[in-house]
């Protein structure tokens, strides 16, 4: 909280009682006090981070517009203002506003609140949306055609076994994704940490491994295991198993094939790492910012042959950090590639 100083010297026409004081400064949304020739009596101390005041004075010729309205009304305004992130750049964010007279002499109470992360997380969920729409659509339209395809050859039936083999593979993939999509809103809707347990991560290791071993055989690749720690980790062991899958299966795919991956572990400093390496086709830097974003892909083509779908990655960020942890990613186009996520330790086995 603070009080201008140079306010309460020019100004001896208002007396501010403390607990309107108190009150504002527990109030989540910031706040400021301001007489007639926006002399400002009070600001919040977060108020600054705002970039609305500066020096003393309201720098936001729209919030100070909306003042002089309330102050010829007498009646309380809402709305959102956009203002500067900062003093360079184009940059801007919307807060929202509310502007009450208070006294009779013209104290004026304005509450400022951003509401644009809330506003970006909307976005975020109505993109997902729209994104597992058009997902849904590709499948769901080529299972319509190939039907029609099937009853267009009803008296070929080498043609009716092609066109059923290709709507089977149609149907998996359906069933993959919408699948995906599940485990995907349980991640984002529910705290893993609630029904944690202690998780050996040679096993979660083991058991990954074991279910990544046919798509290995299929394409040639040996599943190489690399050196393990032991160590336990507190959570849910079916979500890490998938996740560190997910890996082996992405080594898999991007890989030529008569390759090695590798799975290795780590334990130091009170964390766990995990490890998949392939020499595999690797990522371009430009895009390794992107890949753990839901549905992207770097080669939708190449990646809808493989089955994939762009969730994989999304799903092993989200058990990571629901986890206290985090995924990292090396990478090095026509080298190869290294994930590695990283899981605070519960406890090492020289301690238990
Ligand atoms: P997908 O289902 O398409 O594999 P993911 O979310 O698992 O989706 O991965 C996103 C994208 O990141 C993939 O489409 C692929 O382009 C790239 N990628 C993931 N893992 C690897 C890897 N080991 N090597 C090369 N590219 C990879």
């Amino acid at each position: 909280m603070r009080f201008r100083k140079d306010a309460s010297d020019l100004d001896e026409r208002i007396e501010i009682p403390e607990l309107l004081i108190k009150t504002l400064s527990s109030l989540e949304s910031e706040s400021l006090l301001t007489l007639p020739g926006e002399v400002i009596v009070f600001e919040s101390d977060g108020l600054a981070n705002f970039g609305i005041v500066r020096d003393g004075r309201i720098v936001s010729e729209e919030l100070i517009a909306l003042i002089r309205v309330v102050r010829r009304t007498g009646e309380i305004h809402r709305g959102a203002i956009e203002i500067a992130r900062g003093p360079i750049g184009e940059g801007k964010r919307e807060v929202t506003v509310s502007v009450t007279p208070l006294t009779e002499d013209g104290l004026i109470l304005v509450l400022v609140s951003d509401e644009s992360e809330g506003r970006r997380i909307d976005a975020v969920r109505r993109d997902f949306v729209a994104n597992v729409s058009h997902e849904l659509k590709t499948p769901i339209g080529a299972l319509g055609l190939l039907s029609e395809a099937i009853l267009g050859a009803k008296n070929q039936p080498e043609e009716v076994v092609r066109f059923a083999t290709k709507m089977q593979n149609e149907a998996k993939r359906l069933t993959e994704l919408v699948q995906e999509i599940i485990d995907l809103s349980r991640l984002q809707s529910s705290d893993p940490l609630q029904k944690a347990f202690p998780v050996e991560i040679e096993d979660v290791i083991r058991e990954a491994t074991s279910q990544a071993q046919i798509s290995a055989e299929s394409r040639g690749i040996y599943i190489e295991p690399g050196a393990i720690a032991s160590a336990t980790v507190i959570g849910d062991r079916d979500q890490l198993i998938a996740a560190v899958h997910n890996l082996i299966e992405n080594a898999i795919n991007y890989s030529p094939e008569n390759t090695k991956v590798s799975v290795a572990s780590s334990a130091k400093d009170g964390l766990a790492e995990i490890s998949v390496t392939d020499q595999g086709i690797g990522i371009a830097e430009s895009e390794l910012g992107r890949i753990f974003e839901r549905f992207y892909r770097v080669d939708p083509a190449r990646s809808r042959e493989t089955g994939g779908n762009g969730l994989g990655l999304s799903i092993v960020k989200h058990v990571a950090l629901n986890h206290g942890g985090d995924v990292k990613v090396w990478s090095k186009e026509g080298v190869g590639s290294t994930f590695t996520i990283i899981l605070p330790i519960a406890k090492t086995e020289e301690q238990i």
